[in-house]
C-alpha cells in the first residue's frame, strides 16, 4: 500500500485540479498525507484539497457519519460545500477508498477501505460501534444455503448486543 516514491518534489501534480485550488502534497511532513495524495492518484482520481480533507477527518474519526465528516472538512476548509463533502464522500467510496459502514437504518458511517474485511459490533443500547476482525478472514465469510444463482462476494455481518460497559451497568 506505500508505493515507495521519491520524497522530493513532484511537480506534475501541481496545477493539475479544475473545480478545486492546486493542492501541493510534498510541503508537508506528515506522511498520512502523502499516503492518501498517493491513494487517490493510485484510483485515477486528482488530488484536490476536500478529497484530501475528508480522507483525513474520516481516518482521525473512523465511523463518522457524514454530517460529521462534512462539518469537520467546512471547518478546516471553509470554502467547501456541505454538498461537495457528500459528493467526495460517494465518489470516494465508489472508488474503495472509503467503506460504507450501515449499522442502522438512518445514517452511513465512513471509514478508511482497509479491505480487510473486518465486521462491525454495535451496542444496542448506547451506540458504540467497534471493529472486530473477521473470524474467516475473506470475502465472503458466509455463504446462503441457496444462493439462487447470484456470485456472492460479500457479506456484511453486524454483530449486535450489549457492549461491556452497558452490561455492568445492568
Ligand atoms: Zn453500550
Ligand atoms: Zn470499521
Ligand atoms: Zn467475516
Amino acid at each position: 500500500m506505500h508505493p515507495p516514491g521519491p520524497s522530493g518534489h513532484d511537480p506534475t501534480e501541481q496545477g493539475r485540479t479544475k473545480d478545486g485550488p492546486p493542492v501541493s502534497t510534498t510541503d508537508r511532513t506528515s506522511g498520512q498525507a502523502a499516503d492518501h495524495a498517493a491513494a487517490l492518484r493510485a484510483a485515477g482520481l486528482r488530488v484536490t484539497g476536500p478529497r484530501l480533507a475528508t480522507l483525513e477527518v474520516v481516518e482521525r474519526r473512523p465511523h463518522a457519519d457524514a454530517e460529521t465528516v462534512a462539518h469537520a472538512v467546512r471547518e478546516r476548509l471553509g470554502t467547501v460545500s456541505r454538498q461537495a463533502v457528500y459528493d467526495v464522500l460517494h465518489a470516494l467510496t465508489d472508488a474503495e477508498l472509503l467503506r460504507r459502514v450501515l449499522v442502522d437504518g438512518r445514517r452511513s458511517r465512513y471509514e478508511l477501505h482497509r479491505h480487510d474485511n473486518h465486521h462491525h459490533l454495535v451496542c444496542r443500547r448506547c451506540g458504540r460501534l467497534e471493529d472486530v476482525p473477521c473470524a474467516v478472514g475473506a470475502a465472503p465469510c458466509l455463504i446462503p444455503h441457496d444462493d439462487l444463482g447470484f456470485d456472492v462476494e460479500v457479506a456484511d455481518v453486524v454483530y449486535r448486543g450489549l457492549c461491556s460497559a452497558c452490561r455492568e451497568r445492568g
